[in-house]
């Protein structure tokens, strides 16, 4: 018999491996670490990731005047009564326990006084969006974690290695097959436990403010590895990004109409209130579709934002260049 002149693949062992290194597989991974030995495994640099460009900040019941349940009420009311309730009790319940963990990471949060700063976003009826450097809080979460992961003894990082499947030995995961980049070798990773921290699927839309990472690998290999996918329908579309000839989509934060931001159509009407009492601070779903009704019955591909009402600190306070602060905006992934 004639063997095929495939060379086998290198094979790693761990206790536990984690394919993903945005905050899910990191913090995953340092959890894990006291229990046994960790592959990440990732698929291009370390910090590459959705986590890495997240701006507006944490959503987190802190504040004195806060409770996580009213922030679960505010969640449950945004998510339009389709909210898994136990996943909204674990998001506003350890929220706050999380948050507190980054921080003795040394995860820095934006401060006044030695008081963390407490944005307003739409949907949360309180200050609760806790933000780093304004709007690098994914770039300050991420730091944090990735060098944490790096130094841990018990944490090897594999980067540039893309998983490409999941191994299943009678219906149980027991690793994946990865490519290590660029040059495509083969390797296996074997363990007992493998955890699935792939992120989203931003890229599969034509526009997008996901980097070029998300392209669904984790949901597609568990799907071929029998696994049954659900909720699929629920993608979010963040209501406003930079539109404009030539420049690259960067999202603006809803932390901008958070402030006093307001939405316009081509008329130049403030259209919001038209489609929900909370006006510009609508659920970010509503706020999507509005706008993307609005572009279309004015035959446009934008609408504009208008924060002239936001007054700028310090030097510049001149209200003439208060008047030029329009951005156009349109709806992105
Ligand atoms: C522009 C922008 C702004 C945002 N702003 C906010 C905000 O203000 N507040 C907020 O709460 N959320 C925000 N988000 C959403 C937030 O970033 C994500 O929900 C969160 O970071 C997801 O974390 P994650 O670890 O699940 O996935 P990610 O951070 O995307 O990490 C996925 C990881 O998996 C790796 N990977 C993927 N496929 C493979 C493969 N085949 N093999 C190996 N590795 C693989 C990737 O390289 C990456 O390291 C924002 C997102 C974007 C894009």
């Amino acid at each position: 018999m004639i063997t095929p002149n495939i060379p086998r693949p290198n094979i790693f062992e761990y206790d536990f491996i984690v394919i993903g290194s945005g905050v899910a597989g990191l913090f995953t991974a340092l959890h894990l670490a006291d229990r046994g030995r960790v592959a990440v495994i990732t698929k291009d640099a370390l910090v590459e990731s959705n986590t890495e460009y997240a701006q507006g900040g944490v959503a987190v019941a802190l504040g004195e005047d806060d409770s996580p349940q009213d922030h679960a009420k505010d969640t449950v009311e945004a998510g339009a009564g389709l909210c898994n309730p136990e996943a909204v009790e674990v998001l506003t319940s350890e929220g706050p326990t999380a948050v507190e963990e980054l921080m003795r990471l040394g995860m820095r949060f934006d401060r006044e006084g030695g008081e963390l700063l407490r944005g307003q976003e739409a949907a949360h009826g309180k200050r609760r969006i806790l933000h780093a450097s304004g709007d690098e809080t994914g770039h300050e979460v991420e730091r944090t974690l990735s060098r944490r992961a790096s130094v841990h003894p018990s944490i090897d990082i594999h980067e540039y290695t893309l998983m490409t499947d999941l191994l299943s030995v009678e219906g149980r995961c027991v690793g994946c097959d990865a490519l290590v980049l660029p040059d495509g070798e083969r390797v296996r990773f074997v363990a007992s436990v493998t955890i699935l921290a792939t992120g989203g699927l931003g890229q599969v839309y034509a526009v997008t403010t996901n980097p070029v990472v998300t392209t669904g690998d984790g949901m597609a290999a568990a799907w071929r590895a029998g696994c049954r996918l659900m909720d699929m329908e629920f993608i979010q579309f963040h209501p406003t990004a930079l539109y404009h000839e030539g420049s690259p989509k960067f999202l603006i934060s809803e932390a901008v109409r958070g402030e006093g931001a307001i939405l316009r159509n081509a008329a130049g009407e403030h259209f919001m209130p038209r489609y929900h009492p909370l006006g510009d601070l609508a659920p970010r779903d509503v706020v999507a579709r509005s706008v993307f009704s609005e572009m279309r019955r004015d035959g446009r591909d934008f609408v504009e934002l208008d924060f002239s009402s936001i007054p700028l600190d310090g030097r510049d306070r001149d209200r003439s260049a208060l008047s030029h602060r329009h951005s156009r905006a349109a709806c992105r992934r």
